[in-house]
């Protein structure tokens, strides 16, 4: 899974998925651009790759602000010399049944899951357009394609998200961006360590695998997608998630 020489750049990167997303495409031979609205939290990412022998550039971003995504591209490809692939991870929740949801709780959801990836594709696109060659990997969730009480407003920007992928797949293809996403499971992150033993129990027990997934089981198919080998997939959703949902 070679990215030797390519730079990436990791929305989100922080923490969690991200940070870990960020890491393995250092390991794998890029370089990386490690953005997001938490900017302290981004130096602990930037040594993890630069112990990996590669540089990285630490940007603040607000992803649902199209000015600074069309900045942090410039930064990174000012810095960096180009930009190979763009991996658009930075996504909340505002979880709570329909009933109870605030139009201010399903605004925010949509404006950093669904119109930050609008925004970050937008802003990269034209690079990778210049440059003939480029690889958009968008993080959707198994909840767009399957749905989950509580998150009307999250799993319905994931399942936009995959919807925006296929098109942006199909207007690009032929001069050589593929643009795909993988949809996660339930992957073991502070967010699923916050459950309660209780509710995260029953929620293992739906997974035909019989556990949660790993950060680094989402990172290895990103690097896979991001990598020569994945040259002719594009306008692909890959679940990642033990079985939950085929
Ligand atoms: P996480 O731990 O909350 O990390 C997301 C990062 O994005 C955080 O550092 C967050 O900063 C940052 N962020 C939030 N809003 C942003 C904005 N407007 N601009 C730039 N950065 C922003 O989340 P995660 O669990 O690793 O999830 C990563 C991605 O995978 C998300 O798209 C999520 O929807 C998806 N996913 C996760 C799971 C799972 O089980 N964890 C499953 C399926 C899909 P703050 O902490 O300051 O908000």
């Amino acid at each position: 899974m070679n990215v030797q020489d390519k730079v990436a750049l990791v929305t989100g990167a922080a923490q969690g998925i991200g940070r870990v997303i960020a890491t393995a495409l250092a390991r794998q031979g890029a370089d990386v651009a490690v953005c997001d609205i938490n900017e302290e939290s981004l130096q602990d990412v930037c040594k993890d790759i630069e112990a990996a022998g590669r540089k990285a550039l630490p940007i603040r971003v607000d992803v649902s602000q199209l000015s600074e995504c069309d900045a942090m591209i410039k930064q990174a490809v000012d810095s960096l010399g180009k930009l190979d692939i763009l991996v658009n991870n930075a996504g909340i929740t505002r979880d709570t049944v329909l009933l109870r949801m605030k139009e201010e709780q399903w605004d925010q959801v949509m404006q950093v899951n669904l119109k930050g990836t609008f925004n970050c594709t937008k802003a990269a696109i034209r690079t990778m357009f210049k440059q003939k060659g480029g690889r958009i990997i968008n993080i959707s969730s198994v909840t767009g394609a399957m749905g989950n009480p509580g998150q009307a407003n999250y799993s319905a920007s994931k399942a936009a998200v995959m919807g925006f992928t296929k098109a942006v797949a199909r207007e690009y293809a032929h001069c050589g961006i593929t643009v795909n996403a993988v949809a996660p499971g339930f992957i073991q992150t502070a967010m699923t360590d916050a459950i309660p033993e209780k509710e995260r129990e029953a929620m293992i027990s739906q997974i035909p695998a019989k556990q949660l997934g790993t950060p680094e089981d989402v990172a290895n198919t990103v690097c896979f997608l991001a990598s020569d080998l994945a040259g002719y997939i594009t306008g692909q959703v890959i679940h990642i998630n033990g079985g939950l949902y085929m």
